[in-house]
Order: C-alpha cells, then sequence, then structure tokens
C-alpha cells in the first residue's frame, strides 16, 4: 500500500468507528428553543455558531466591541452580519476554530463555504436544522458519537431530560471556591440554609450522595483563576476563614480564600474516591483573550504531580493536553499510573501539535491513557467540525506510525476502537438505568 493507500484506508476504519465524547458544555435541548438571548446562547441565528471558540480568534484578529454587539443582535439581517464579520474572517479563516465552522456549515447544512452568495441558504439551513431532535441527530447521526459528558455551565450538576446521551459531570469548582455567589447558589439548588462551614460541608456530603451514583466525574476548572497547587490546609483556619467569609466581611483576601479552596478541594477530592469518581482538571489554555497568565499555565503540570502522588487510587484527566506545554504531560502519563490525557478542545486550538502529540503519545505511553475527543461546546451543532478535524488528526498520526512499519497493519483497528471509545468506557463509570 502507498502512503496514501495507507491514509485512506485509515481514514475509512475511523470515520466507521463511534466515538465517546468526553467533554462538552451543552446546554440542555430545550433551552435553544427558548426565545432569551443570554450570556450563554446571545442570538439564534447562524452567528451563534461563532460563539465558541471562533469569536476568540476575531477579537484577536481586531473586532472591536460594537461589531461584536451588532454581530451578535438578532435584529440585524444576515447579510449585514456577513458584512460585519468578513474582514476578521479573511485574517482567521485558516485556524482550527475557523475549519470548524467551514467543515460544519459544508457537513451540516450543505453550505459549501462562508462566502456572501452563501449566506441566505447558511441562515435558513440553521433554522431547518435547529429543531427538537437537534441533539440526536447532530451527536449520533451526523457525528457518530454514543454519548458525551457535559459540564454544565448553569448547575453544579445538571439533571438532564437525556441522561443517556448526555452524561453530566459533576462540578466542584463552585463547591471548592465557596464565594458568596457559589453559597447563594447551592442554597437555592439544595434547597439548604447554609449558616456555618458544617453546613457547607454538609452541602457538599448531599451533592455527592444525591449525584454522586449519576455523574460520570468530577469536574473542577479551578486553573482559570488559580495556581493547581493545593495546600494541605488545617481544618480550623479554613473554617476561620469561612466564618469571616459570610459574617458579611467579603473580603477575606486573596490568601484566605486560597486557604479555604484548599481545604475543599481536598473535601471534593476524598468524595470523589469514595464514589469512584474519576476527576478532571482543567489543564493548560485558557478561553480568554489578552488576559492569559502563561507562568501559572505553564507551572500546572507541575503542580498537579503531588495531587497524583497524594491520591493513588483517583484517575486524574489531565484536560487539553495541558496545550501549549503538552510534552509535560506525555512525561506525567508515563510516570504516573492514574494521570489521563484528554485531547478534548485541543484540536482545533492547534490540529498539528495534536497529530504530533498522539505520534509521540502512541510511542511513549500505554494507550489506555488518553481520550481522543471533547468539543468543549455550548453549541451542538460545532462538534460536526470539530469530530471531523479530529477524525483527520487520529488517522494522520496512526498512519505516520504505519508508514514507518512502528505499528503493524494488523493492529490498527482494535487501536482505533481503543483510543475512540474504549479508553473512556475504561475509565469513567457506566450509565446507570434510571
Ligand atoms: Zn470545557
Amino acid at each position: 500500500m502507498s502512503r496514501t493507500e495507507t491514509l485512506t484506508w485509515i481514514q475509512d476504519i475511523v470515520a466507521e468507528t463511534v466515538f465517546v465524547d468526553t467533554h462538552e458544555h451543552l446546554v440542555e435541548e430545550s433551552r435553544r428553543f427558548s426565545s432569551r438571548s443570554d450570556r450563554l446562547l446571545p442570538c439564534d441565528d447562524w452567528a451563534l455558531l461563532f460563539r465558541d471558540y471562533l469569536q476568540q480568534d476575531l477579537d484577536c484578529a481586531g473586532m472591536g466591541a460594537e461589531d461584536k454587539r451588532q454581530f451578535y443582535d438578532p435584529e440585524v439581517s444576515p447579510l449585514d452580519k456577513f458584512k460585519i464579520v468578513s474582514p476578521y474572517w479573511e485574517r482567521v479563516q485558516h485556524t482550527g476554530y475557523a475549519k470548524t465552522f467551514s467543515i460544519t456549515i459544508r457537513e451540516l447544512y450543505g453550505v459549501k463555504s462562508f462566502a456572501i452568495e452563501n449566506i441566505e441558504q447558511l441562515a435558513s439551513q440553521y433554522q431547518d436544522v435547529r429543531k427538537p431532535g437537534l441533539y440526536e441527530r447532530v451527536l449520533k447521526e451526523v457525528c457518530r458519537i454514543s454519548e458525551c459528558h457535559v459540564n454544565s455551565l448553569e448547575r453544579i450538576f445538571m439533571e438532564t431530560a437525556q441522561p443517556s446521551l448526555l452524561r453530566q459531570d459533576l462540578s466542584i469548582m463552585e463547591l471548592s471556591r465557596c464565594s458568596l455567589t457559589d453559597i447563594k447558589n447551592v442554597e437555592s439548588e439544595l434547597g439548604v440554609q447554609i449558616g456555618s462551614f458544617d453546613d457547607w460541608l454538609a452541602a457538599i456530603d448531599l451533592y455527592f450522595e444525591k449525584f454522586g451514583n449519576k455523574a460520570v466525574a468530577v469536574k473542577y476548572v479551578g486553573a482559570y483563576y488559580r495556581a493547581l497547587n493545593f495546600g494541605h490546609v488545617d481544618r480550623h483556619v479554613a473554617e476561620q476563614q469561612f466564618t469571616t467569609l459570610i459574617a458579611a466581611r467579603p473580603f477575606i483576601g486573596s490568601e484566605g480564600a486560597q486557604a479555604l479552596e484548599d481545604y475543599l478541594f481536598h473535601y471534593c477530592l476524598r468524595k470523589a474516591q469514595e464514589y469512584g469518581l474519576p476527576v478532571k482538571l482543567h489543564t493548560g489554555y485558557l478561553a480568554t483573550n489578552d488576559s492569559m497568565p502563561l507562568g501559572r499555565v505553564r507551572d500546572n503540570a507541575v503542580d498537579v504531580c503531588l495531587l497524583l502522588q497524594t491520591y493513588p487510587n483517583i484517575r486524574f484527566v489531565l484536560m487539553h493536553i495541558g496545550y501549549p506545554y503538552q510534552d509535560e504531560y506525555l512525561a506525567l502519563c508515563k510516570q504516573y499510573s492514574n494521570a489521563y490525557v484528554d485531547l478534548c478542545w485541543a484540536w482545533i486550538i492547534n490540529p498539528d501539535a495534536c497529530v504530533r502529540f498522539l505520534t509521540e503519545f502512541l510511542v511513549s505511553v500505554p494507550a489506555h491513557k488518553i481520550l481522543t475527543f471533547g468539543g468543549d461546546f455550548i453549541v451542538a451543532e460545532n462538534i460536526v467540525g470539530h469530530s471531523v478535524i479530529a477524525r483527520r488528526g487520529i488517522a494522520e498520526s496512526i498512519s505516520a506510525l504505519v508508514d514507518r512499519r512502528w505499528i503493524d497493519r494488523g493492529a490498527v483497528p482494535e487501536l482505533v476502537t481503543r483510543l475512540m471509545q474504549l479508553n473512556a468506557n475504561e475509565l469513567f463509570p457506566k450509565a446507570r438505568a434510571a
């Protein structure tokens, strides 16, 4: 077989294999059909597809606040939206985020390219596809995804209407951070009153009691605002900080907040361990503009060593391959038996880096320690483009190793199944009957 024939053969196997999608932020499907526009869903037309993450490239390419406001304004016409975005589109069109969009509109809507003559078709196709049954259609039929893990951005644990399709993470970020807003949200979600530190710990216990057996994993995204260097803090110190916090003296200072969170994070990890739940940690690149403290991001890999050592019985999923420090994550996964890495989101941040990463991973780390797909989207349609890029990347990585005769042709089908579904099925708890 020639190089091209090998690639085509592997691409066909990958295309036929069903993915387990280990990371999305999908809102409940019914929420897509309510007319209100808000922070998560600013509009309900094709511009919504730009929200994650293409908008960040547009921002980086100079799109200003007023252009952005108009672009997501439900009252602005499709043609005017195109005119607003096209100067920036011209600059970003070759990035992974933009390719995701181009592939999505082609595969899902039959729109050949993002061009002025296709805008009416794009506008009407968006509405045609956006109908009840959207998630089944996009995930199962178009993307060949059996189930996806959802980290709700609206609830600590989302009791979904589609539990077998949208398996849910239990978010421990709010439970660890414990700000006054978090306390208020927990009070309203659980219908409890929080007056003391014991009440807060009891609330954490209650989340695990109620949802620990339904959750697919716990998720912590605190790396957006802090280092992953969780100290071991005495209970009385944490309790003191908590008491200061709720005594309407909201400024306990960053040190006080960190001590409280350190204590609570460890408390949540012990609960996760008790329930046998893997712990997903955001590591690496941040979905922000003009604000990422790269030094702290770089230290994520160093900081998680202590967690991996402290909790040998917890399986940690290091998300987004810690990009752009992915080499360190190869070393972590090779060294620590409880370290797993997830390519979620990373395929579209830097598709070429991910192909190299997967090739290097396969020749250096046991193959069961990698999860190969998560779109990381609020808007389901975007999963189409992202999953195509991921499938392409997986095929390219493996075929490079087959060409070099590092991997035998005969081992390919089993390896593809392992990477795309078996690893997730082995690592995460099975869905329980409702
Ligand atoms: Zn995410």
